[in-house]
């Protein structure tokens, strides 16, 4: 996304794609379904057949913008869809992906996960050049440099456009017969490639793959362009240029879905680790042990497992929470907390509860997660976290506010633990967590959120809001 304020700049996107296989917007559909966590707000899916592309793309869920009919419509047996999670005020109609462009290297459509940290930069100097953006995310700007390119053929042009870009990309491009999977050097966002019969698929994760029936083969490397066309199969290509690893761990603390298999690790079998080193980092003497669901659910699990305290449900929680609910006009206390999530009373009542979270953020809802849970009889709450302090944002694609509303960068820990009101507060180390993850080296994760230390320099950091100068678009559902 364009950087606007830092309340604005962050997207979070699942992305998944199909090439020559008999359904394959259907098979698109159901991947995106199975990618929804990565992104509410959105989708979108873009096809090819016979020369023409078919866009279908809206506002909402997956269930929300496609149907029967606009299913098919989207004719072809290749595909690529985009589901989409941005913060207020920068959801409209055209930032809605994939995008779709006609360039001089012909007919394209880009479905992006990340955030790109250079750009404005770029967005400035071919704006000076007479470019003209409909949209106010990045991922045009990867469609303009590709048409842009002095590179004659697509591969080239596509090796020589994704160079120039700086931060995180996992990114589809849907052309005139071939699939194209790149992502950027730094690993970021997690890509991975499988097949389904004789077809290639590619998703954000592998979730997307089991629902379909679709093998996993293997991820796209950091710094790969994989290019999927007839004449030549699958050909693997890299980008000109050469950076650290730099694997976003909150993918893995929290972002990704606990039964996807991300940068050579099952998503719950790292967090249960977390859970069992927060055991070894924090022995307490407690009833139970519960978490928060379904974030803290793997971690909880590691945690009772190693500490031997019996693990409890000790709050359910309501699935059905659409963007529709409407909050009654009469203030009814704690309604936003008890609609979520809801303790249970004969668990809880007279106990000293261990309870697991993956992280906190902001603190709001943990505070009052913390009351719930003490209105519901809990003697003693002690809050352990699977994750370190979030002392700054992310700038890859990952949605945490500004510093200013990270409560470990604004109090202690004794002042968060007040705050809060649990009896004691403890996060699990960054030393823990990394040396929790056996295939990679810690050096190989980007933990610029705990850290501060980013593995490349932001340039712009909230200094442009041109975003709030949009277009208001009526959507029409199809
Ligand atoms: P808070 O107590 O307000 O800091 O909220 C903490 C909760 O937010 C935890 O249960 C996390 O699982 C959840 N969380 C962490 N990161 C995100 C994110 N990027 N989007 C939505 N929820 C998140």
């Amino acid at each position: 996304m364009f950087p606007g304020d830092d309340d604005k700049w962050h997207e979070e996107c699942g992305v998944f794609g199909v090439f020559e296989c008999k359904e394959a917007t259907k098979l698109c559909y159901l991947g995106l379904y199975a990618l929804q966590h990565r992104g509410q707000e959105s989708a979108g899916i873009v096809s090819f057949e016979n020369g023409n592309f078919y866009v279908v793309k809206d506002e909402g869920l997956v269930s929300d913008v496609f149907n029967p009919e606009n299913l098919s419509y989207l004719k072809g047996d290749t595909a690529i869809g985009h589901v989409r999670y941005s913060t207020t005020g920068s959801n409209n109609i055209h930032n809605i992906q994939p995008l779709y462009a006609e360039t001089s290297k012909g007919k394209l459509a880009v479905a992006h996960n990340g955030n790109l940290t250079n750009a404005y930069s770029i967005y400035k100097k071919l704006r000076e050049n007479g470019a003209l953006f409909q949209s106010t995310v990045d991922t045009e700007a990867i469609l303009h440099l590709i048409s842009l390119s002095p590179e004659k053929t697509i591969l080239g042009a596509i090796q020589n456009t994704l160079a120039q870009l700086e931060g995180a990309f996992s990114l589809l491009i849907l052309g005139e017969g071939f699939l194209v999977a790149a992502r950027d050097t730094y690993g970021f966002r997690p890509l991975v490639l499988g097949k389904l019969k004789d077809s290639y698929v590619i998703a954000s994760e592998t979730c997307a793959f089991d629902l379909i029936g679709a093998e996993y083969i293997r991820e796209i490397e950091p710094g790969e362009i994989v290019m999927i066309d007839k004449e030549n199969g699958l050909t693997s290509h890299r980008i000109p240029k050469t950076t650290r690893k730099a694997l976003c761990i909150f993918e893995h603390i929290y972002f990704a879905r606990p039964d996807s298999h991300i940068f050579g690790d099952d998503v719950h079998m790292v967090r249960k680790a977390f859970g069992r080193v927060l055991a070894e980092e924090f022995p307490i003497d407690a009833d139970l042990v519960m978490s928060i669901p379904d974030s803290g659910n793997s971690a909880a699990l590691g945690y009772a497992q190693a500490s031997g305290i019996p693990y409890e449900i000790g709050m359910t929680r309501n699935h059905y929470i659409g963007r529709t609910f409407i909050q009654p006009q009469q203030k009814i206390r704690d309604l936003d907390v008890r609609i979520k999530l809801n303790p249970i009373k004969s668990v809880l009542n007279g106990k000293r509860v261990i309870v697991i979270d993956d992280s906190l953020v902001r603190g709001t809802t943990s505070k009052q997660r913390i009351t719930a849970i003490r209105k519901a009889g809990a003697k003693e709450v002690h809050l352990l976290i699977s994750s370190p302090p979030i002392t700054n944002p992310c700038h890859f694609g990952i949605d945490t506010p500004k510093r200013e509303k990270l409560i470990a960068s604004q109090k202690t820990l004794e002042e968060i633990r007040k705050h809060i009101g649990a009896d004691t507060l403890g996060y699990l180390s960054l030393k823990g967590m990394l040396n929790a993850i056996k295939s990679q080296a810690p050096e190989d994760f980007c933990s610029g959120c705990f850290t501060g230390k980013y593995p490349l320099s932001i340039k712009n950091k909230g200094k442009f809001s041109f975003e709030s100068k949009k277009i208001k678009l009526y959507a029409q559902k199809n």
